[in-house]
Order: structure tokens, then C-alpha cells, then sequence
């Protein structure tokens, strides 16, 4: 059905020209298909018939490609993060569903502030969701002015990690799986970095390592951005990249006096991933982060965002999102067109169902 904004946009003097440039996300432009879930016993069930249709599509298939992932606990506003992301996308790239795309004002992708916030499913229970890997069915291009590349992008879910009922062999292997099959990994994490998470990342990233199979003097990774959400320290180190990567430095930093084992955890991190960013994103407010509150259904607008949390996700999608940043999935020094990545990600998932 349609869902054009509604005709209470009046009350804003600009609407009609946000009309003009901004097609809100609905059905026509793609859907998220489950592409891995667990089923009982540490099994995986993959869907190859949606692998093929998005990696293997004419448009797609000899275009190096991005995977953009995110992961973390459940409930944590990934998928909301990733339906801000696709805004973004929609209004700078065409797509493979959308030819007509982009809209004719990038600078305004977030759109009007009471559009309802669209894509993968957010907020939903745990109970609900499956477990696994999704990925958005409509698959975002890009040709390079300056180099003449064609990069096509794969939005990237994860559902149902570190919830109650889910096993920490589970989650590594996700979590292995995803950045494998990632060029990009987002690392969505809440309030501080904590020792014990450093270890689990340097846990499923060996796991992963294993299966890649690289040469040993390779990074076999390509970029890894710790989102911190909440971030609750802005006069220790400012909201956004800056103060993330100066945060970040102080995490990973490797240090002489260190105990030996945390100066391995970082020296693993350091040596498994060409680039480690860091971004730091303030508290949503009261009706993005719910509660008791949220009885009112809450519909993801960035009307009723505090504005500061607005404006640092528009920053942060912008830098993360730009064409300098679309980073190409890379093995062994090569970078992989989407037919070659595909075939990688059969032998993985292969491995894994073993
Ligand atoms: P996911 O399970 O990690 O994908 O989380 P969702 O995207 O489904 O969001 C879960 C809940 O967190 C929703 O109620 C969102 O409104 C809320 N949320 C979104 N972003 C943030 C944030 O930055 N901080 C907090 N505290 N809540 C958020
Ligand atoms: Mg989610």
C-alpha cells in the first residue's frame, strides 16, 4: 500500500518541496529476505535462491562488491540504525529495484521529520525473529568518476545474537560468518567497550580467520567500526568519529606494562583488519530508547529524536556511506567482484553447516 506522507506534512512550510525530491522507502523498493538461520542442533540453513538473485543478478554480478554489516546484542537499535542507512542509499545510489533512483536531492535524504522509518524490521521481539543473517533484496550501485569502478552494495542484519536462548558457540559462529562475509562490519555496542567483548570479537574473528584461509601475513578483514551507543562520557571524548577514534586508541592501544593477554587480544584485532574505526553516538531520547513510554507506538521518525542524536547519525551516515568509503570485499589482495564472492560464500557456509 501506499504510504506517502500524509497530508498533516502541511503544517510544514517546506513539505511540498520535500515531496518534490523525497520518495518515502516502501514496498516497491525492496524487502529483507533471511538469507542463514540456525535451525536446532548448530545447524544452518541457507537460502541459496536469494544468494543467487542478489549476488549473481546481470546488474550485479561483474561489480566489485561492499558488504555493509552490522552486529551486536539484540535489541539495541542495530536494525533501526541500518532503515537510516538505507535512507541514505536510496537517495545517493540507483539501485537494482529502483533504476529511477536516486532522488534529486541527495543533501535531504533523511526526508521529512515524520516520515515512519521503514526496512528491517526494528523493535520487534526476540521471540519473533529468527536467527541469523538477513540482507535487503534491493542491491545499491555505484560507477566510480574518478577510477570508472562499479561497486555494487548489500545492506547486511543480524538477528537474535547474545539474546537468552542463544548459545555462545551460536553466536561466535554468526558473528564468524558475518564478518567473512562483510567488507564492511559494524560493531554495535552499548555504553563502554569491555574487556570480555574484546575477546569475543578476537574469538569469532579467529574462528573466521580459520575459515578464510588467507595467507597468514594478510589482514584478512577489511574495515571494523565499533558503534557505541549511548555514549555518556561526550566531555571525556566528543559524539561522532573524532571522539571515536580518540576513544578507540584508548582501548586498543597496546601498551608495555599490559598483561600479556590483553596485549594479544589487540594485537590479533590490529592484525585481522586493514581499518578500525570508532564512532560514539548519543542517547536517542526518551521515545527512541522506550521504556515505559513507548506504549505510544513510536515510529521511528527523527521528528521526535533529541536533535543532538539526529544530527549525529546524519553525520555518521554520511561518512560511512560516501562513495570514497565503500570499501570492496577483498581476498587475498584482490578485490572480488560479486559472482567471485559469491562462490566464496557457498565454500563458507559449506564449512559451517559441517
Ligand atoms: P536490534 O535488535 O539491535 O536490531 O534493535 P532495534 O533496531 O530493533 O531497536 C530496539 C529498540 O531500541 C527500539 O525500541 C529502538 O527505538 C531503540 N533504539 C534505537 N536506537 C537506539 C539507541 O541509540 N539507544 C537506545 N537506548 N535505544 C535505541
Ligand atoms: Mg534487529
Amino acid at each position: 500500500g501506499s504510504i506517502m506522507p500524509t497530508e498533516n506534512n502541511s503544517k510544514n512550510s517546506n513539505a511540498d518541496e520535500d515531496l518534490k525530491t523525497y520518495t518515502p522507502l516502501s514496498h516497491p523498493h525492496g524487502n529483507a529476505e533471511n538469507i542463514l538461520r540456525f535451525v536446532n542442533n548448530n545447524k544452518i540453513s541457507v537460502n541459496n535462491e536469494q544468494l543467487q538473485k542478489l549476488f549473481n543478478h546481470p546488474e550485479v554480478r561483474d561489480r566489485k562488491i561492499v558488504v555493509f554489516s552490522i552486529i551486536g546484542a539484540y535489541r539495541k537499535g542495530k536494525s533501526f540504525f541500518l532503515d537510516y542507512c538505507l535512507r541514505f542509499l536510496y537517495a545517493h545510489y540507483q539501485s537494482v529495484n529502483n533504476p529511477n533512483n536516486p532522488l534529486t536531492d541527495p543533501s535531504n535524504w533523511i526526508g521529512p521529520e515524520n516520515e515512519q522509518l521503514k526496512g528491517f524490521s526494528w523493535r520487534s521481539g526476540p521471540a519473533c525473529e529468527t536467527k541469523g543473517i538477513v540482507m535487503w533484496n534491493d542491491v545499491f550501485l555505484h560507477t566510480s568518476e574518478i577510477s570508472d569502478e562499479k561497486f555494487a552494495i548489500v545492506v547486511m542484519d543480524t538477528q537474535g545474537l547474545f539474546d537468552n536462548e542463544t548459545s555462545p558457540t551460536e553466536n561466535s559462529r554468526i558473528f564468524a560468518l558475518g564478518t567473512l562475509i562483510s567488507s564492511v562490519q559494524v560493531l554495535n555496542l552499548t555504553g563502554v567497550v569491555q574487556e570480555d567483548q574484546l575477546q569475543y570479537l578476537q574469538f569469532a574473528t579467529e574462528f573466521a580467520r580459520l575459515s578464510a584461509a588467507v595467507g597468514s601475513n594478510m589482514k584478512p578483514f577489511q574495515n571494523l567500526m565499533f558503534l557505541i551507543r549511548d555514549w555518556v562520557y561526550p566531555d571525556h571524548h566528543d559524539f561522532g568519529i573524532k571522539g571515536g577514534e580518540e576513544y578507540l586508541q584508548t582501548f586498543l592501544e597496546i601498551k608495555k606494562d599490559q598483561k600479556p593477554e590483553l596485549r594479544s587480544v589487540r594485537k590479533f584485532i590490529h592484525n585481522s583488519f586493514e581499518n578500525i574505526g570508532c564512532a560514539l553516538l548519543p542517547h536517542p531520547g526518551s521515545t527512541v530508547a522506550g521504556g515505559k513510554r513507548q506504549s505510544r507506538k513510536y515510529d521511528g521518525n527523527w521528528g521526535e529524536m533529541d536533535e543532538e542524536f539526529k544530527k549525529e547519525i546524519e553525520k555518521l551516515i554520511d561518512h560511512l556511506l560516501k562513495p570514497d568509503n565503500l570499501i570492496p570485499k577483498r581476498m587475498n589482495g584482490k578485490d572480488l567482484t560479486s559472482s567471485e564472492f559469491l562462490a566464496y560464500i557457498d565454500q563458507y557456509f559449506k564449512l559451517f553447516q559441517s
